[in-house]
């Protein structure tokens, strides 16, 4: 499986995902105080360097999805069929991230038929280490 390259930017939210914490990057200085992602030194709002990470609740909606066709690499292959899912955050609608959603934490990528997924299904984030890095990933709020 691919795992993320962790750069300065982003330590600190692979870091909180490994306590089980989903947080988002936030600008610290009011009153501006805007969620940003992908992790970046300078708000794009205020240009402020002053930097907080504020806790989500990890729920969610899909805003959408794919279900990648080969070819994929062989990892991958082998959970196919599998989805790749954008997950608006309820506390920051215009941050969106990919992810999968899976039928258990620890689940394969294939643990969710195809037909299973839609748009605007409310998901809720989970955890799972995959070769030493903690990963976000979402289950469905009704299975
Ligand atoms: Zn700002």
């Amino acid at each position: 499986m691919l795992t993320p390259t962790i750069d300065d930017d982003g330590a600190p939210f692979w870091a909180y995902a490994r306590q089980g914490e989903l947080r988002i990057q936030a600008c610290a200085d009011p009153p501006c105080e805007e969620l940003r992602f992908p992790p970046r030194p300078c708000c794009p709002t205020c240009h402020s360097f002053d930097t907080e990470w504020r806790q989500m609740t990890g729920r969610g909606k899909i805003w959408s999805y794919v279900i990648p066709h080969p070819p994929l690499l062989p990892a991958y292959a082998a959970q196919a069929p599998y989805n790749a899912i954008l997950v608006e955050l309820a506390e920051a609608p215009r941050i969106r991230l990919v992810g999968n959603l899976v039928a258990s934490p620890d689940a394969r990528l294939d643990s969710v038929a195809p037909d299973r997924v839609r748009i605007g299904a409310r998901v809720q984030v989970v955890f799972t280490e995959i070769d030493g890095v903690t990963l976000p990933r979402w289950v469905l709020e009704r299975p």
